[in-house]
């Protein structure tokens, strides 16, 4: 189980530690019909500085709750646990819809479940905590659970004010809660670097101070909404090659998506002859960049230089790739190539969606395209008489991809209020000439294709 600290800098998972029911751009009571309002006014505000107030003997002793139960206090069948917790969640999987700046969050709602072992128990206390548990695995100082953890609560829920009297003839007793988890957060991510997990965590303490905890799992994931498709051109100066890609504007971890490719200025003639490119081959990858600040703890500051200060580390790393020799259609007469793949992640890898979290992970994705390209000439006469020159280039670029959940069922708990109509329409193609690269290329299977490259259209 990782470790915990607690009167960290709350900043890291809590991007907006004095307003956290708010967006970037929006105040989230804007969001909320009015319909709706009334029936918020008592979900209190998430309180992302709960820990800050959190008295610090408090805080040690949470902090060492889960090494008391490991070593002081064994689970010994002699000594039950004075009661049993457990869950019951009511709301769908958590899942936000929009990104970041625009999501109304997620709406989750359960039973808390208390069963007395004993014939009766007076508790204390049951407080429930929304935790943000973020993991770092290239801490500051190797080993240190506290360099490599942080907990954040995002929210408590205390069910009882005075000492509250259970006993067995009575049974299982519930207490039913709910929340809105603000929309802004980061989705759950196991990244190569870092991840971030919620989950829900009780802790009930009898009257004869001993602690019962129970944790749940609270995977959080964010869907967006499909829109329109991106298009982009890409040139290659100092040729007249323009490469225009057609991409969806989400894709999704499993599953296919269309590459429509179509490329301009193949073909050059003069008076009597023409020299051209022909497409050899197309080679796409798609990549998962990676990065993540590891902070240090109090104790390990000295390593980073300073308190709050961190290591920036980054990865990148492949997640689906395919080569194509054929599946286009080439007209020397429009001079251009075009053509439509299929391109896809390997689900096999583990791939994250794009995330951008306050606590410095980062994880974005990119689809590179690869172009071999060989010249030929042919006399305008009987241009399907054509001859490699042996000249080849290979043509490389890259996209952005925008990696997200499906949406799948899911409904925005707020699907009720009216559109936002801040979404801008597709904007014209824009070049991006930094983006592309134009190499020549000399690999082996280009001169054993090109012997055979004589005659005839593809
Ligand atoms: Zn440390």
């Amino acid at each position: 189980m990782p470790g915990r600290i607690f009167g960290i800098d709350l900043r890291r998972a809590s991007p907006q530690p004095d307003q956290p029911l708010r967006n970037k751009n929006n105040s989230i009571s804007s969001l909320i019909p009015d319909s709706r309002r009334s029936s918020m006014e008592h979900l209190k505000r998430p309180t992302l500085s709960l820990a800050k107030r959190l008295p610090s003997h408090d805080r040690k002793d949470r902090s060492l709750s889960k090494d008391k139960h490991a070593k002081d206090a064994p689970r010994s069948p002699l000594v039950p646990a004075p009661i049993k917790l457990n869950m019951l969640m009511e709301s769908p999987p958590a899942l936000f819809i929009d990104p970041p700046n625009q999501s109304t969050g997620a709406l989750i709602s359960g039973r808390l479940q208390v069963t007395c072992n004993l014939p009766e128990v007076t508790l204390t206390s049951i407080i429930m905590y929304l935790e943000a548990t973020t993991t770092i695995k290239r801490p500051v100082h190797e080993r240190c659970r506290e360099c490599a953890t942080t907990i954040n609560d995002l929210y408590e829920w205390k069910f009882f004010s005075k000492p509250k009297h259970f006993t067995a003839s009575e049974g299982m007793q519930e207490l039913p809660f709910s929340h809105l988890i603000p929309g802004h957060l980061p989705s759950t991510t196991h990244g190569q670097l870092g991840t971030i997990e919620y989950s829900l965590h009780v802790r009930a303490m009898s009257s004869d101070g001993r602690e019962t905890e129970f944790r749940r799992d609270l995977p959080i994931h964010r869907a967006l909404r499909p829109g329109n498709d991106k298009n982009s051109v890409r040139i290659f100066p100092p040729t007249n090659l323009a490469l225009h890609v057609t991409l969806p504007n989400i894709i999704h971890q499993i599953g296919e998506f269309p590459v429509q490719c179509r490329m301009t200025g193949i073909a050059s003639k003069r008076e009597d002859t023409q020299t051209r490119w022909r497409l050899r081959k197309l080679t796409w990858r798609i990549e998962e960049s990676e990065e993540m600040i590891s902070p240090a703890c109090s104790k390990h500051a000295n390593k980073v230089g300073g308190e709050g200060k961190g290591v920036k580390h980054e990865s990148k790393r492949e997640i689906g790739h395919d080569e194509l020799k054929q599946g286009w259609k080439t007209d020397f007469d429009q001079g251009q190539v075009e053509g439509e793949f299929m391109a896809s992640i390997d689900s096999s890898t583990n791939p994250q969606c794009s995330v951008e979290a306050q606590n410095g992970l980062k994880i974005s994705h990119n689809i590179v395209l690869e172009l071999v390209i060989a010249e030929e000439w042919a006399p305008n006469k009987k241009p399907h008489q054509a001859t490699p020159t042996g000249a080849a280039r290979v043509l490389r670029t890259q996209f952005n991809l925008n990696v997200a959940a499906r949406s799948g069922m899911g409904i925005a708990w707020d699907d009720e209020q009216p559109p936002m109509y801040d979404d801008v329409p597709a904007s014209p193609p824009h070049y991006q000439n930094n983006l592309t690269e134009l190499a020549d290329y000399s690999g082996e299977d280009l001169h054993a294709d090109v012997e055979h490259l004589t005659l005839g259209d593809e």
